[in-house]
């Protein structure tokens, strides 16, 4: 499946499944995107391969080993690959194709905005949850 930014400059190409996905309510989520929430999708390191734009990137290092990752031009959010505990983690927004899997839950609803309710049946959790353990619900 493809993903590319809002001017098109960057694109990338995930060739195996987003294992899990999760919507998270921290305040760096919500600011990054300019939403509610940012939701992404977590895949194997090595499925991932940009195909265009990679020079476009520019990172921001919210919090120790975190760097999220933009596009110069549009401001886009944009894949963080984890090479050490190979994974990807990528804006499910970004994505051109259907991923085929849904947030299994939401993450930090603590930091949650006043004017959002969450209307879904997914476990809310106050924090940050291990990512496997959400895979084994
Ligand atoms: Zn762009
Ligand atoms: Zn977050």
């Amino acid at each position: 499946m493809r993903g590319s930014c809002a001017c098109g400059g960057i694109q990338y190409e995930l060739s195996d499944k987003i294992f899990i996905a999760n919507n998270c309510h921290c305040s760096t989520c919500r600011k990054v995107h300019g939403a509610a929430f940012g939701t992404f999708g977590h895949a194997q390191a090595k499925a991932f391969r940009w195909l265009q734009g990679e020079e476009l990137l520019i990172g921001y290092g919210s919090s120790e080993g975190n760097v999220r990752n933009f596009c110069c031009i549009c401001g886009s959010n944009m894949p963080s690959v984890f090479l050490q505990m190979n994974y990807v983690r990528i804006p499910l927004g970004t994505l051109d194709d259907d991923p085929e899997i849904k947030p299994a839950a939401h993450l930090y609803v603590k930091s949650r905005v006043p004017w959002f309710e969450i209307m879904d049946d997914l476990p809310q959790y106050a924090g940050v949850v291990d990512l496997r353990e959400l895979m084994k619900q």
